[in-house]
């Protein structure tokens, strides 16, 4: 008999940035499972359109506000106690690394600072969405848990990749000094629907570009590396997590790693495309290779993607052509 999830019916769930592209997949998994969720977003880089399905359920609960301000405790949902906290709000795409440096970093700290003293006050579990990013330009590959990484403190991703680092150790102390119980997970990249066609990051810009017929633009030479998971792979090892009494951190995504030259080329076969690749000037401190080593992983949270990229791709492919029409 399978045992009954450690979060089911009967318990409340924070998400924020449940509005965002991951973070609407996980509300949507948790309602399933019979959690009552309440998302915190400002819609800063999500949509409200991607939780719209949920207006009917009434075990959801969408807050419009700035975590990084505090929880809007005024918010009768948002008062009551919460069994979980997962904190997913943050900006996470290259391009927002320029254009929402400032968000970024007070996300990164003052929001994940307010959500801990929640978490203690509530005696609730804690999930931090860290990142693959904590690794900077690994000189260590595949990164395991225990790579420290190569991180540059002052280049323009620092603003992601430091915000993050902080918002791990801010996590780990109040596991150690506060008794909170919590789990981080490093994230690596992740595609599938409900991405923003225009965020930059290159399954969306790839996809958008080819079903318009425009050049696909791969930055550098392309021989650049990432291991790319669809999120519903993802969704279930951030599930693991939460329903574990695991720390971490731990990686989550796939081994699947190719370049970004392969990508833009099965994307365009697979789209059915026309576009030709057009080498770009690549961004600074762009990490030259991503894999995550998933061995802590599938240990103790069982955790094993099973959606390949031809797959994975051809889903997002369709959420694409139809948003795109
Ligand atoms: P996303 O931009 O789609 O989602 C982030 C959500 O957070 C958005 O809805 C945004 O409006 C919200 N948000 C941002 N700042 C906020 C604030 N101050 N207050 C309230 N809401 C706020 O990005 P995503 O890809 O879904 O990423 C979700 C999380 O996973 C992020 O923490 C990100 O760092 C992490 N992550 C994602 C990936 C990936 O490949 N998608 C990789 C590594 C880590």
């Amino acid at each position: 008999m399978v045992p009954d999830p450690r979060f089911r019916d009967g318990h409340r769930v924070l998400v924020t940035g449940g509005a965002g592209f991951v973070g609407s997949h996980l509300v949507d998994r948790l309602l399933n499972r019979g959690c009552t969720v309440v998302a915190v977003d400002n819609f800063i880089t999500g949509s409200k359109d991607n939780v719209a399905h949920l207006a009917e359920q009434p075990l959801f609960t969408l807050v419009e506000a700035d975590v990084s301000e505090g929880l809007p405790d005024h918010h009768p949902a948002v008062r009551q106690r919460f069994d979980a906290i997962m904190h997913l709000a943050s900006p996470a795409s290259p391009t927002d690394f320029t254009t929402l440096p400032i968000e970024i970093l007070r996300v990164g700290s003052l929001a994940t600072l307010h959500l801990l003293d929640r978490a203690v006050a509530d005696r609730a579990r804690f999930v931090l969405a860290s990142t693959s990013e904590a690794y900077g330009d690994p000189l260590v590959h595949p990164q395991p848990e225990t790579y420290w990484g190569n991180v540059n403190p002052i280049g323009v991703r620092s603003v992601y990749d430091e915000a993050k680092r902080f918002s791990e150790s801010a996590t780990m102390a109040y596991h150690r000094y506060r008794r909170l119980d919590a789990g981080i997970v490093r994230i690596f990249n992740t595609y599938g629907p409900r991405m923003r066609p225009d965020d930059g990051r290159a399954v969306p810009t790839f996809i958008s570009q080819a079903l318009r017929g425009e050049p696909i633009t791969v930055h550098g030479t392309g021989a650049q590396t990432r291991s790319i998971c669809y999120v519903d792979d993802l969704v279930t090892g951030i599930v693991a997590l939460l329903d574990s009494t695991e720390t971490g951190p731990i990686n989550c995504g796939t081994e699947h790693e190719l370049s970004m030259r392969d990508l833009a080329e099965l994307i365009v076969e697979l789209v059915g495309s026309r576009s030709t690749i057009d080498l770009v000037s690549r961004s600074s401190d762009d990490p030259e290779m991503r894999r995550p080593d998933l061995a802590l992983a599938r240990a103790v949270l069982g955790f094993q993607p099973t959606v390949g990229p031809q797959d994975g791709l051809r889903r997002t492919i369709a959420y694409f052509r139809q948003r795109l029409s």
